[in-house]
């Protein structure tokens, strides 16, 4: 199949870069954080606050023949007591998941800005080690999530030591970015794992696409890297039409299913999900759970105009 421009090319949507932008004020975020609706909202896309709602809902997903990747949210720690505690979170998690016997088929991942990475770079390695040693005691691994471009070197250095003693530990790259390309080339080597999605934050438009479709014909570019490449790409999106050309380029590529996967968020496209896997494929839900929720929601609420103004007007209307 080809990937076929579509009619018209918009360009990137501007209540996105508004809500990116107005999220980092405090102002915005005391409001959206104590109002009613957020609750809602939050349900919808996280698990819980706790280790055992995280637990909760990994049983239900992998009953239902789903993966897990469960994220502590939390990101830009800036106190190391704050990193310590997330490394804390992460090996309670990991102690449960193994003790429920769910280890096998739910892994962690991890922002390096919540461990210390803002601080320090050697100390977020350090915690992220920590993280890595537990999830192989556990039987299981780490994927290191992509954040804004400004850490996109740092955590792929962090990820080059962490897979000299951990090989398995895997790392995201978005197609937003037009580094990503030459990123996927460098890194679609054997026992790699490579999670390819689209992208999540406001970048300036000399690092990263502006226009969606050109995201798209980057995510089908590197899609292409990944899977004609010796590693396992984990392909995050929710995009049907990005869904239908990858199903045929794993075949084109004579992948077998197994030798990749799909990766969706908790709370979106679950049929879909579920579609996916009775197909055979391996289809695994990024599940994030805890208490620092603001800046997960304020992203999923980017992406989804249809969300947002929904979220707004309730907003607008419980005030
Ligand atoms: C498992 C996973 C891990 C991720 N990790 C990172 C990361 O580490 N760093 C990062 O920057 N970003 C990450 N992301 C977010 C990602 O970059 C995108 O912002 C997000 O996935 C939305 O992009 P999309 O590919 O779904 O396409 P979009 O362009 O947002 O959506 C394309 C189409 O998908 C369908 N769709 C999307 N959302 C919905 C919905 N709520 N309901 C119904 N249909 C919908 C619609 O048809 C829509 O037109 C991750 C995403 C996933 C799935």
């Amino acid at each position: 199949m080809v990937f076929r421009p579509a009619a018209t090319v918009t360009r990137v949507n501007p209540l996105r870069s508004l809500i990116l932008a107005a999220a980092g004020n405090a102002t915005v975020k005391k409001l959206v954080a104590t109002a009613p609706v957020s609750r809602d909202a939050v349900r919808r896309f996280v698990a819980g606050e706790t280790t055992e709602d995280a637990v909760r809902a990994t049983r239900e997903l992998v009953g239902a023949g789903l993966w897990v990747s469960l994220d502590h949210l939390g990101e830009d720690t800036t106190q190391q007591s704050h990193a310590e505690a997330v490394v804390q979170a992460y090996l309670e998690l990991l102690d449960r998941l193994h003790a429920e016997g769910l280890a096998e088929r739910a892994e962690v991942s991890v922002k390096l800005s919540a461990v210390g990475q803002a601080l320090d770079e050697s100390l977020a390695l350090h915690n992220a080690s920590r993280i890595c040693a537990a999830a192989q005691r556990c039987g299981t691994t780490v994927t290191l999530d992509m954040e804004d471009h400004t850490t996109t070197d740092s955590t792929l250095r962090v990820l080059h030591e962490l897979r000299r003693a951990w090989p398995l530990v895997g790392a995201v790259l978005q197609s937003y970015l037009r580094r990503t390309l030459a990123d996927c080339r460098a890194l679609a080597s054997e026992e790699s794992r490579i999670r390819l999605c689209k992208g999540a934050y406001a970048e300036p438009a000399d690092v990263a696409y502006e226009d969606p479709h050109e995201v798209d014909l980057n995510y089908v570019r590197c899609a292409n890297v990944l899977l004609a490449g010796e590693g396992y790409p984990m392909f995050a999106t929710h995009d049907p039409r990005l869904i239908d050309i990858l199903l045929e380029r794993a075949s084109w590529y004579d992948r077998k299913q197994g030798s990749y996967e799909y990766q969706m968020l908790y709370g979106i496209r679950p049929d879909e999900q579920r579609r996916l896997a009775r197909l055979g494929e391996t289809v695994r839900v990024y599940v994030p759970y805890g208490t620092e929720w603001y800046g997960y929601l304020m992203r999923r609420l980017a992406e989804r105009p249809a969300n947002t103004t929904f979220f707004l007007r309730s907003l607008v209307s419980t005030r």
